[in-house]
């Protein structure tokens, strides 16, 4: 009865070329799920499918930096109620709303585009803390979009992988104890990693990318991204170096987070 309802339905989003087959795998772990937690299938078409996230362009300009002219676009939910469309008037959100794609070459229809989906870090990128190495990731990347000639980062604005600034440097007090960066998370209350990729699908479907060669050393990042719909080509080992302060941290994402070496 649930695979007539589904057949019946329009074609989801998203699902067109390799993106179906992972439609299909999470279509059938939804149907699963659904005769397993409730014994019957009413209406679970879109049960467990990629949330789709409504965004759009609210600012876009180019801007010379120390990596060569970069263009910057900022994305907002379309459910930010003062959005009225192109040319109406200038609205302030909060910064977390905003998510950047920052672009080098022509990205509509691309394949393979060179791309990063990185996650905000005030305190690595503005601060220059040395416990990660997020400001050196993000300036590898920079630097190898525009040695590609064409590329993306998207930069998510979900600081210390989801939990926030403020918990994030909670987290610090407690690894200044002696309490690993994922012990950390679950002391105060979170999971390791409350990160959420269907942003970073809803921007590259919007720049038109077609598919992505990921710069990441996180095998889980692959799965996540292919789960939110993008088409992932392959891995491109993103190691930067290490320091005294970021050795450990970096290990722990290595035996804890799955991160490859
Ligand atoms: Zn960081």
């Amino acid at each position: 009865m649930g695979r007539e309802v589904a057949k019946k339905e329009p074609p989801l989003p998203g699902a067109e070329e390799g993106n179906a087959r992972v439609l299909a795998r999470l279509l059938d772990r939804a149907f699963a799920a659904a005769w397993s937690s409730r014994g019957r299938v009413c209406y679970v078409a879109a049960f467990m499918l990629p949330k789709s996230v409504a965004i759009y362009r609210y600012a876009d300009a180019t801007m010379p930096t120390v990596h060569g002219p970069l263009r910057a676009i900022v994305y907002r939910h379309k459910d930010d109620a003062r959005q009225a469309g192109p040319g109406a008037s200038p609205s302030i959100v909060p910064a977390q709303d905003e998510h950047l794609a920052i672009v080098t070459g022509e990205l509509s229809g691309a394949e393979d585009v060179l791309c990063r989906v990185h996650s905000e870090c005030w305190t690595g990128e503005t601060l220059g803390s040395l416990k990660c190495d997020c400001r050196q990731q993000l300036d590898a990347a920079l630097a190898a979009i525009t040695a590609a000639g064409r590329g993306v980062v998207i930069y998510l604005r979900q600081e210390g992988r989801g939990i926030g600034l403020g918990n994030k440097l909670r987290a610090y007090a407690l690894q200044n104890v002696g309490v690993d960066t994922v012990e950390a998370n679950e002391a105060l209350g979170f999971a390791p990693d409350l990160r959420s990729y269907d942003l970073a699908a809803a921007m590259l479907a919007d720049l038109g990318v077609r598919s992505v060669a990921l710069l990441t050393n996180n095998p889980d990042k692959l799965r996540e991204l292919a789960a939110a719909g993008i088409q992932v080509t392959k891995r491109v080992p993103h190691w930067v170096s290490e320091n005294q302060h970021n050795q450990d941290y970096l290990a722990v994402k290595r035996e804890k987070l799955g991160h490859a070496r």
